[in-house]
């Protein structure tokens, strides 16, 4: 594992922090047994860096973090976790919620403290709260060790931001599909320019740079000079930066955290060739080509008062779009948003009041963008439910929905 340093304090932080939004799941809780364990083989393969907030996993995220660092792994580690601080309407609130947080991660501080997902009106609103004031003081009695923000809105309102107090970090969107948007390459210069470690966060988009590669990207990908998965040549590609100190990864695979583990020890700055760096350049150019819509999946949006599943229907859309060849998605999209046996989530149930295009970071222009999923992707709804409904009810009623629901295909 390399390590990279906080300018301000000298504190050094593995290059490779674990997410903690996405834990692997057991039917439709977290496995929370699983999650520990992957927790600790990340902290013995020398991760030291853990990103939690109250909002992931509904509140279950930083929770299980707690329970997983103890038994000795806290002193190995620093836990990064944010105030919400849309439920911050007095002062009092400050506290209180840090109070809360400090309870939930069994902890009596909080290494690195975020203002989620902080946005230039945000911050104005804040300010005669006192939440600059808050932070200096729960650093000054060691609640708070070091003071920071995430953000995903644009690179002024960003410069603002990094200016109007003295942070030690932030926290920002960035991968070779994003070198223009949010903060961007120039906020991530600007901000190591003044002194902030910067921790990066969607180092593969959500998982989009992953997973099921579109075959022209993953032809660049096979006449690249050296062979790498897609999500190392990603890792790579923002490792190279100098003035980025820990990229995050929300890992629920025991591979994948080897895996990255494994690149994480060897991607020092400037190690990409200039022959690489074109190849990740090519990689990305394909991608916007093919890309539909840049929803990231981070839920900011939801829930929604219609019931649309958002993210959910723009993944399947954005994938379907990149493996047009491939049926099975739209029929994913069905059985899942459809109302099979859940509620229906579908694109389709918009009513296009604009609760959620206030909270996308993306600043995504979603009920266009799902009337467009709603046309590709709803037509066959009301008659396919019917007919799944009906074949569900002939397999039960004949016995044979078991091998279907579990998966078990056996003959046994
Ligand atoms: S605009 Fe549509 S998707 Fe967004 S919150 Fe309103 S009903 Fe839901
Ligand atoms: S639509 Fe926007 S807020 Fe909703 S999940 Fe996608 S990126 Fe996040």
């Amino acid at each position: 594992m390399l390590y990279r340093t906080v300018p301000k304090t000298g504190d050094n932080l593995s290059i490779l922090g674990f997410g903690c939004m996405r834990y692997p799941s057991k039917g439709r809780g977290i496995d929370e047994e699983r999650t520990i364990r992957q927790i600790r083989q990340a902290i013995d393969g020398g991760v030291n860096y853990f990103d939690t907030a109250p909002v992931y996993h509904m509140g279950k995220s930083e929770l299980i973090l707690g329970r997983a660092l103890a038994g000795g792994y806290r002193g190995k580690v620093r836990i990064a976790t944010k105030l919400p601080h849309w439920f911050v309407s007095e002062p009092a609130d400050l506290d209180r919620i840090l109070h809360d947080q400090l309870d939930t991660l069994l902890t009596d501080h909080i290494d690195y403290y975020l203002l989620h997902n902080l946005s230039k009106g945000g911050l104005d609103r804040l300010r005669p709260l006192g939440v600059f004031g808050f932070l200096d003081a729960a650093k000054k009695d060691g609640r708070i060790t070091n003071a920071g923000f995430s953000f995903h809105s644009n690179v002024q309102d960003f410069k603002e931001i990094v200016d109007a107090y003295p942070w030690d970090f932030c926290q920002i969107q960035y991968n070779y599909l994003d070198e223009t948007s949010q903060a961007g390459t120039e906020g991530l210069k600007y901000a190591a320019s003044k002194g902030l470690a910067v921790i990066i966060m969607e180092p593969l988009r959500g998982g989009n740079l992953t997973g099921r590669i579109p075959e022209s990207v993953q032809k660049i990908w096979d006449g690249a000079p050296v062979k790498r998965s897609p999500a190392e040549w990603a890792l790579r590609w923002i490792w190279n930066h100098p003035e980025v100190t820990v990229v995050l990864s929300g890992m629920n695979e025991e591979a994948h955290i080897d895996e990255n583990i494994r690149v994480a020890g060897t991607a020092a700055p400037g190690s990409l060739s200039a022959e690489e760096l074109a190849t990740v350049n090519a990689a990305r150019d394909e991608y916007k080509r093919l890309m539909k819509v840049g929803c990231t999946g981070c839920g900011y949006c939801m829930p929604c008062p219609a019931g649309v599943d958002i993210p959910g229907c723009f993944a399947k859309y954005n994938t379907y779009n990149l493996f047009p060849h491939d049926k099975a998605i739209k029929f994913h999209y069905i059985m899942r948003h459809g109302g099979l046996e859940e509620a229906k989530s579908n694109a389709g149930l918009c009513r296009s009041c604009g609760k959620c295009q206030k909270a996308c970071p993306q600043a995504l222009p979603i009920p266009v963008h799902l009337k467009e999923v709603s046309k590709e992707m709803d037509g066959m709804i009301p008659i396919a439910i019917p007919i799944f409904k009906g074949a569900l009810w002939c397999m039960k009623k004949f016995g044979r929905v078991r091998r279907f629901v579990t998966g078990d295909r056996s003959h046994a």
